[in-house]
């Protein structure tokens, strides 16, 4: 039987083997669901809603084990661990109550008809998720999926398999049977959930694996939603608040040891402070000390896996032999786990791996523009992906205008992005197809349908 070796990315250590779903067991799992689905879709609204919404109390009260889990699987700092359940627990009522909003049937007036516009579950919806918010990012298609009257097949990230069955349990606990399957296993599960008898693939993850996706996904022309990568460039002009932008640009880079997905990646820097600002994020960025993150003294757990850390490494060997500076860390540090410091490059050039590839580790990546509005925006835009940006100015007249001309789906002008309540997740350009959150993004779960009557 072909089992996921469960490893503690701090020690390097297995503790855990988890069995993979056969492809006969998935078949029988998708079958579950697909037999459920109608009973479930019938239930109202508001009823599918009450069911759902008993997890938050749930992972209120499983606060510690999960968070526990969430350390020992993918590294994440303890204290973030806790934050992260404690933060979803308190936004399940909330994004309930939105989905709930986003399926109100709508009447139209015409003519001698009036029409209601509905909107109906899909049918079955494969959740495929990856490691970095390893609650937040199940929950973040879960809740639509299941609220909007689909079934789920959910398989988590093979490097959280435990969290994983964690949350299936607790929803589970309340949910009639068939509604939420778990399967478990690596990308080869996930490509054969891609092709079972599912209607929807609500996916977060790699632009890669987006793209092979997709492309199964083309044969019955399965709807997706595909939240994926990104190379988030921060612009700072030379009028900015300096401190506050260096700050952000640490935090940013390096916060999650610099595994998400909307991470600040490349730093543009008008020419005339860029000295000044390299040496306020040296200073900021030394604070950043790396260990167990169930170690009081770590704002940064190991990366995932070995693999991952060979691939930040490559990318720094890689800037340095095209001329970067290296001006905090780039060693590997000896010893068991997947450790890696708190590291500063300057003075990168735009043909550099670590800026034209996402690079999910502890980097702050710092370039030089010469204070050219135009050349800002067209380094800041040269990428494929178009996830988040933010800039930096004192002029708030010029924050609007490059505001408006960066491409990417969430833009913060001296500040980090990230919207009000209720508005939606974009990845635009590369890091999407089709977006989670807000009212529009839980309809995405939904297939709109018109009924006229004379
Ligand atoms: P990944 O693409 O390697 O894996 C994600 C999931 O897909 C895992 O469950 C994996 O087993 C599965 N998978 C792998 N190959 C597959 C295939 N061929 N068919 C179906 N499923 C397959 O990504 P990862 O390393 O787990 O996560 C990191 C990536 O996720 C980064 O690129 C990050 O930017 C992205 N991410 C994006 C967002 C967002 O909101 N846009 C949020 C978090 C993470």
């Amino acid at each position: 039987m072909s089992m996921i070796h469960d490893v503690d990315p701090a020690t390097g250590e297995p503790f855990a083997e988890i069995p993979c779903t056969t492809p006969a067991e998935l078949a029988a799992a998708v079958a579950r669901a697909r037999a459920a689905q109608p009973a479930w879709a019938a239930m109202p609204a508001n009823e599918r809603a009450e069911l759902i919404g008993r997890l938050a109390d749930d992972l209120v009260t499983h606060t510690a084990e999960i968070a526990q889990l969430i350390t020992r699987e993918m590294g994440k700092v303890h204290k973030d661990a806790l934050g992260e359940v404690q933060g979803y627990a308190k936004n399940v009522p909330l994004e309930l109550q939105e989905v709930l909003k986003a399926i109100e049937p709508e009447r139209f007036e015409g003519g001698a008809s009036e029409t209601v516009l509905v909107r109906e579950p899909l049918g079955v919806v494969a959740a495929i998720t990856p490691w970095n918010f390893p609650v937040g990012m199940p929950l973040s298609i879960l809740i639509p999926a299941l609220a909007t009257g689909n079934t789920v097949v959910f398989k988590p990230s093979e490097h959280v398999p435990l969290v994983g069955a964690k949350l299936a349990e607790l929803l589970n606990r309340h949910l009639p049977a068939g509604v939420l399957e778990l399967v478990q296993g690596e990308g080869a599960v996930g490509a054969q959930l891609v092709d079972s008898d599912v209607d929807m693939i609500g996916f977060v993850g790699s632009r890669a694996t987006g793209q092979h996706i997709m492309t199964a996904a083309a044969r019955d022309l399965k709807r997706l939603v595909l939240e994926l990568g990104g190379k988030d460039p921060m612009v700072v002009f030379g009028d900015a608040d300096l401190d506050a932008a260096a700050e952000s640009a640490v935090r940013h880079s390096l916060r999650n040891t610099g595994q998400v997905c909307c991470a600040v990646e490349r730093v543009y820097i008008e020419d005339s402070v860029a000295d000044d600002f390299a040496a306020r994020v040296v200073a900021k960025a030394r604070d950043w000390a790396h260990g167990n993150g169930f170690e009081e003294s770590s704002k940064m757990g190991p990366l995932v896996s070995r693999e991952q850390r060979d691939k930040v490494e490559a990318q720094v060997i890689d800037a340095v032999e095209r001329g970067a500076a290296l001006l905090l860390g780039g060693t590997t540090p000896d010893g068991g786990g997947n450790f890696y410091p708190a590291t500063v490059l300057a003075n990168v050039p735009a043909d550099a791996q670590v800026v034209r590839d996402e690079t999910f580790g502890p980097v702050v990546c710092l370039s030089r523009f010469s204070g050219d509005e135009d050349e800002a925006v067209a380094q800041a835009n040269d990428t494929p992906y178009g996830l988040g940006a933010n800039v930096w100015t004192g002029d708030k007249e010029r924050g609007a205008r490059v505001a408006a001309r960066l491409k990417a789906g969430q833009v913060g002008v001296n500040r980090y992005l990230g919207g009000a309540p209720g508005t939606p997740w974009v990845g635009a350009r590369q890091s999407g197809f089709g977006f989670l959150g807000g009212i529009e993004g839980h309809r995405q779960f939904t297939t709109p349908k018109t009924i006229c009557t004379a």
